[in-house]
């Protein structure tokens, strides 16, 4: 199984969150595009397996016209070996989704939206300086179910101040009314060189509060769940049928290309990044080449990343297979630390392995960490 990812870097307004890469300048998209095809063609033989899945993300991929977003899907189709093709996903922002866009994106393939609601409170979405307000939500998501779009995935963003309780839990009901089939839970951080931190800095907003986040995730978990919602990673919860093919795809370790500025690629044994610039993107693929930085993956740092995605997945890890794959050092290393978290109860056993227990969840980078090699081996 592979999965291409196709970063579209434009925004109509930044959020004071973000740290993912995108510009404003959105008069550079047919520029972007242009570089783009040049990828798309320079890196055709870079999977070996047939795409299975496709994901428009971003930034805001709803922003590009149809002829802009058929221009990048006839350009994959034909480079690339779409045979047992099954998810096509696109990120889409309220207020871009209209039901003449809906209508292009069936046509263009497109069968799973993930809509960017991040809250059905208009104070919250203010707070966070998004382009839409709440009254284009509802309509984008009536929209959506209307044009026949059944697969569809909103994100929440919760533990922002301001938000209450009772606002989760209305939002949750929201959800739950929609009957939204996929949602992604974020709690709000505060990444480096972003408009909130500065603000934060400045005393001009106020901070997160953790266990705030910690109290919205054990009401978003316990609701999710009782609407037979399966908790499938940390931040995802699915009806069933309904996991994320394409990240799924990812937590498992399938190879993967992402093209445009930004994106990762991951071949099995090497993780490479294009740059995080649109205007030497574009540069160097005029001149036919690609701007990237590569690292290959040691054995440590694939145990390292095995453990920190299977902890945030439900499945959690697998005993045998990280004998098989790692060897007998490293499955020792793992019984140790499984050893020393005994008397905390934040592992439970599975078949195969162990997985987080319910009440360890929030804290699941914290705990995989605690797996980790450092150095290029196990030291016993
Ligand atoms: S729309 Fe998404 S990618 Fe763009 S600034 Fe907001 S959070 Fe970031």
């Amino acid at each position: 199984m592979a999965g291409i990812y196709i970063h579209i870097p434009f925004c109509k307004k930044a959020c004071h969150y973000c740290n993912f890469h995108f510009s404003t300048q959105t008069n550079n998209i047919d520029g972007f595009i242009e570089a783009l095809m040049i990828e798309i063609n320079l890196r055709k033989d870079y999977l070996k397996s047939p795409i299975q899945t496709i994901y428009f993300g971003g930034g805001t991929p709803s922003l590009l016209s149809f002829s802009q977003l058929k221009t990048i899907t006839d350009a994959i189709r034909a480079q690339y070996v779409v045979n047992d093709f099954i998810e096509c996903t696109l990120e889409a922002n309220p207020d871009d989704i209209t039901e003449e866009q809906l209508q292009y994106w069936k046509q263009l393939g497109i069968n799973r939206l993930s809509i960017g609601i991040q809250s059905f409170q208009n104070d919250a979405l203010k707070w966070m300086n998004r382009a839409h307000e709440v009254e284009q939500s509802h309509k984008a998501i009536e929209a959506a179910q209307k044009a026949g779009f059944e697969n569809i995935s909103i994100d929440l963003i919760y533990g922002t101040p301001h938000y209450s309780r009772a606002d989760l839990e209305a939002d949750l009901n929201l959800i739950k009314e929609y009957a939204i089939p996929h949602v992604s839970c974020y709690a709000l951080t505060v990444e480096e060189k972003t408009a909130l931190q500065s603000m934060i800095q400045k005393g001009q907003m106020k901070n997160v509060v953790s266990e705030e986040q910690a109290a919205h995730f054990d009401i978003i978990v316990d609701f999710l769940n009782q609407q037979g919602y399966e908790h499938y990673e940390i931040s995802n919860f699915a009806k069933p049928g309904y996991r994320s093919q394409h990240n799924s795809s990812y937590w498992k370790g399938a190879h993967y290309i992402g093209l445009g500025p930004s994106a990762h690629s991951y071949n099995g044994s090497t993780r490479q990044w294009n740059i995080a610039n649109n205007a030497l993107y574009a540069q160097s693929l005029k001149k036919g080449e690609i701007n990237f930085e590569i690292e290959s993956l040691e054995l440590s740092t694939q145990f390292n990343e095995y453990m920190m995605i299977s902890l945030r997945c439900m499945e959690g890890f697998d005993l045998t297979f990280i004998e098989s794959k790692f060897g007998e050092a490293y499955l020792q290393h793992t019984n140790n630390i499984i050893a020393q978290f005994a008397s905390q109860k934040v592992l439970s056993k599975t078949s195969e392995g162990y997985c987080l227990s319910k009440s360890a969840k929030f804290l699941a980078d914290g705990i995989a960490s605690e797996f980790f090699i450092v150095g290029s081996s196990p030291s016993l």
